[in-house]
């Protein structure tokens, strides 16, 4: 592996909604840019907000550093600076894995329950990541069928997105927020291993203050409920007080 000081930027692999995925001078490393540009509904939604890319690149930054001290492997190798980081290039998975502790959002839009029914055990969800089809709901055995991820890759997925829950439910716990939902995304290294990837920020959790009841995520763009970065500024100034998330 090169050096990570002698890791240089190449070219623009990709561009998503809100990262830019540039290819560096090793072939198994990433430079992920985050942009300062927020979008809602599959893109429909969409606004530049400065000071927002700095923020979910810190917030995913500290997280992913935290997972790996718990043991769950993940894609993170280093914050660059305030909107870069190093990643581990993988091979996304395209599922989104979607764990739910208090239904919101599609869950409660779908079975028409009560907003934030508080659920006995976490709930797990796949959305099939495609945006001509508009990420529609996808179980096991169409994931199979469609060559997305064989048995055991769900079996894993699923093992390892509940342990993000457990923890990702502690450390929220601390700084008085209850983790609604939230979505990860996994990929397979050039060796065969399948870890976790993309982000997870508030752009892809669902957050809500436990004294005020208002959300700390996404949710305030998509309901024009005011500015976004202030919010987001707040969480990660809660995040970076919790004593063991350094
Ligand atoms: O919309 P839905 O209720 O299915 O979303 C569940 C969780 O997944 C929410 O936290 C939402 O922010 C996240 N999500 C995401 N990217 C998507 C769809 C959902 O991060 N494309």
């Amino acid at each position: 592996m090169t050096e990570i000081a002698d890791i240089e930027k190449k070219d623009l692999l990709y561009k998503g909604k809100a990262k830019e995925m540039f290819t560096t001078n090793d072939p198994d490393i990433m430079w992920v840019h985050y942009m300062d540009q927020v979008t809602a509904f599959n893109g429909k939604k969409k606004v530049q907000m400065q000071g927002k890319g700095q923020t979910n690149c810190e917030i995913s930054s500290l997280i992913f550093t935290d997972l790996a001290k718990h043991g769950i492997e993940n894609h993170f190798i280093k914050q660059l600076d305030a909107n870069n980081q190093l990643v581990k290039r993988v091979k996304i998975i395209p599922l989104e894995t979607v764990v739910r502790n208090f239904a919101s959002g599609s869950f409660e839009k779908r079975y028409g329950v009560e907003h934030l029914m508080a659920f006995e055990k976490p709930v797990t969800e796949f959305f099939y990541k495609s945006d001509e089809l508009d990420d529609p709901f996808i179980n096991d055995f169409d994931a199979e069928a469609l060559n997305v991820a064989t048995e055991d890759q769900m079996k894993r997925i699923r093992d390892i997105a509940l342990k993000v829950n457990d923890r990702l439910k502690e450390i929220f716990s601390e700084m008085n927020v209850d983790l609604v939902d939230f979505k990860v995304e996994f990929g397979m290294t050039s060796d065969g291993q399948l870890i976790l990837a993309d982000e997870i920020s508030p752009d892809s959790c669902r957050l809500i203050d436990r004294t005020t009841k208002k959300s700390l995520d996404k949710d305030v763009f998509r309901k024009g409920l005011g500015a976004l970065v202030p919010v987001y500024k707040e969480l990660l100034g809660r995040l970076e007080k919790v004593e063991d998330v350094q």
